[in-house]
């Protein structure tokens, strides 16, 4: 009686042991399976090499790259938009880049422009960045965050910042055959706005949305 009782005890514990192993291999076959889907060169620096390659590949003004995990590599249709975000701060593309290579953020843009106009890119123009909550329009839209140097009210923006978001939409527009910029207040036109895709934000703020004609404007006199 008494081994019988031990030899049950035994099976039970080999069988708790068994259960861990096999949850183990899930687990770990889920991770491995869930980082394989990701290009290597996400959430790490750079080599300069590798630096060089990626900005031949997107816009040549980048002076910043931190790749964030949160995106679908690639994106699943051709980049004929691009979408202006505020980043509702004047954060450092570093302090941007460490907030969207956390996975539990579940946000990144494809760049974004800094107090001083420097650009960063984050997610490569081929693949969508999780960033105006429309799956849609991300798929097709080329994502800038933009500084603000006034927290709250208006959200205005820099010089600097705005004359660097000129400069950046008409290379987005130049190197993806976007040939005119059109506002047109709803998601139906090719420079949108996040607020367009979801109730529950101000992004960009009054300041930028009062801007979007005229970023319009200016970008397609630079493509004529
Ligand atoms: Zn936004």
């Amino acid at each position: 009686m008494e081994s019988g009782g031990r030899n049950k005890e035994f099976r039970s514990i080999w069988l708790l042991l068994a259960g861990f192993g096999v949850s183990a291999a899930v687990v770990l076959m889920l991770c491995f399976s869930f980082a394989a889907g990701l290009p290597d060169t996400v959430g790490r620096p750079l080599t300069a090499e590798e630096a060089k390659e990626v900005t031949e590949r997107n816009s040549s003004l980048t002076a910043y790259i931190y790749l964030s995990p949160n995106a679908d590599f690639p994106r699943e249709k051709e980049i004929r938009k691009i979408t202006i975000h505020h980043m509702a701060g004047d954060f450092s593309l570093e302090e941007l880049g460490e907030t969207f290579s956390r996975r539990d953020r579940r946000a990144s843009s494809n760049y974004a422009i800094d107090g001083d106009g420097r650009v960063a890119l984050y997610v490569e123009e081929s693949n969508r960045a999780w960033t105006s909550g429309s799956r849609d329009n991300d798929n097709q839209a080329v994502t800038v965050e933009v500084a603000n140097d006034e927290m709250g009210g208006d959200w205005h923006v820099g010089d600097n910042t705005y004359a660097a978001l000129i400069e950046l939409c008409t290379d987005i527009c130049l190197r993806n055959g976007i040939e005119e910029l059109q506002y047109t207040g709803d998601a139906e036109g090719n420079l949108t706005i996040h607020k367009m895709f979801t109730g529950d934000t101000e992004c960009p703020g009054p300041y930028l949305e009062s801007k979007m004609e005229e970023i319009a404007r200016e970008v397609n006199s630079n493509l004529r």
